[in-house]
């Protein structure tokens, strides 16, 4: 399939410890002593992917995998607290105290397209296109970004792609011909949307272009991914570039039609979903920095509320509508019935917590989503710009429902 390096002598560009900035110390301690056991054991390690791009940011890695050249069942052999998993392709969990889990997977190479089927059908099949070399590994990854390999053997940090000089200029770019990448598996147009939101990055021209040529493709891809990756365009508190992004190159126009065409009719750069969404942004930083995670009801009830308003002042919008709204994400996203039910129930809530709680009439305060419903309306209302003080009273009523259980 890599026809552009097929038959060349590929080397990588290695940089040595001291041409990089990643430390053994920001490394996990577990993954470490994974990597040293492998090594140990005649195995080359690597740790992989986004853990070594996290820390050449200077971020901090929400997982660290490992690559090796051991094989599934020999990477058992080495620990006694690994399980193996998967059918297709095996890869190797060594667990560790509190349920901490390092993804340790055998170098892989892309199986056989139909094209090199073909090719080498005189040949017969090959004795096994599944595992590979730290080189084809490297190359069936997504973006340059997350091509990187630190090597445990000498610490340094080993690039077959390109990655190093890519993360100096902040830029995600396609590893190979990005048209054919995207169709390969459409997902990855919605991770570069992800990636280049959450670390500031720009898309490179020709990946960016692929993006906006086939970007329907997505629809191609297996509902519960894409959804998956939607409600992972929120964290980190980038969600307003990051559906930008989905808006600029027409993937939100194939998952969200509605959505989009209301962007469209209510000032498209300038429309009042770009200011939820940054609002939304801010509450997430602000809760992510006291531990806590934001609900995906309440992500999605304010994604949808631009196009609820409006379709409310539309004049057949009387309140009612918000199963409506939200049964576009069901139908498109296949999003899970209960963050159905509580988004609806979120946007249904601005209309209560407008006016005053009423004595006797608070039983609002009661419902388990009530928290929610609150901070979802302190959103609104402040991309609104609108006194929060009707909000306060409703807060202060939920207070004294506390002191008297
Ligand atoms: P995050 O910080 O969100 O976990 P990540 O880069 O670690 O980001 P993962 O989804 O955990 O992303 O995947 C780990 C690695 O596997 C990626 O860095 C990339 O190298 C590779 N990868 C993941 N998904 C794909 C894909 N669809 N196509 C090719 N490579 C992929
Ligand atoms: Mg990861």
């Amino acid at each position: 399939m890599f026809d552009f390096f097929k038959g060349k002598k590929n080397k990588p560009t290695v940089y040595k410890r001291p041409q990089h900035c990643i430390s053994r110390k920001n490394i996990d301690r577990d993954a470490l002593k994974v990597l040293y056991r492998l090594s140990q054991f005649g195995y080359t390690a690597y740790l992989v992917g986004g853990g070594v791009r996290d820390l050449l940011l200077g971020r901090e890695p929400k997982d660290f995998d490992v690559g090796t050249s051991a094989r599934p069942a020999e990477v058992k052999k080495a620990f006694k607290n690994c399980f193996l998993i998967g059918r297709r392709f095996r890869l190797a969990h060594v667990r560790f105290a509190g349920g901490k889990i390092i993804e340790t997977a055998t170098f892989r190479r892309n199986s056989q397209t139909v094209g090199e089927i073909i090719e080498h059908a005189a040949e017969g099949p090959l004795e096994d296109n599944t595992f590979g070399t730290p080189e084809t590994d490297a190359y069936r990854r997504d973006f340059t970004v997350n091509g990187l390999f630190y090597d445990i053997k000498d610490f340094s940090v080993i690039d077959w792609v390109g990655g190093m000089k890519d993360i100096e200029k902040k830029i995600i770019r396609a590893i190979g011909d990005p048209e054919i990448r995207f169709q390969e598996d459409p997902v990855r147009m919605m991770r570069a949307v992800k990636f280049s939101s959450r670390l500031g990055f720009k898309i490179e021209r020709k990946t960016l272009s692929a993006m906006k040529k086939y970007h329907s493709c997505i629809l191609n891809a297996a509902l519960p991914r894409v959804c998956e990756e939607v409600f992972r365009l929120f964290p980190y508190g980038r969600s307003r570039e990051a559906f930008r992004l989905m808006w600029d190159c027409g993937m939100l126009g194939d998952l969200l039609p509605e959505l989009s065409a209301h962007i469209k009719s209510s000032g498209g750069e300038r429309s009042a979903v770009w200011k939820y969404l940054s609002v939304l942004d801010k509450y997430e930083i602000m809760m992510a920095s006291k531990g806590y995670e934001v609900s995906n009801a309440l992500r999605a009830a304010v994604l949808m509320t631009g196009l609820f308003k409006a379709e409310k002042k539309d004049g057949q919008g009387e309140p009612g509508n918000s199963r409506e709204i939200m049964g576009t994400m069901l139908r498109s996203l296949k999003i899970p019935k209960a963050v159905y039910f509580t988004a609806s129930l979120l946007l249904e809530s601005s209309r209560r917590l407008s006016a005053p709680p009423v004595k006797g009439k608070g039983r609002f305060v009661y419902n388990r989503d009530f928290l929610d419903a609150l901070d979802y309306n302190r959103i609104v209302f402040r991309a609104e710009g609108r006194d929060e003080s009707v909000l306060n009273a409703w807060s202060d009523l939920y207070e004294e429902k506390g002191k008297k259980e």
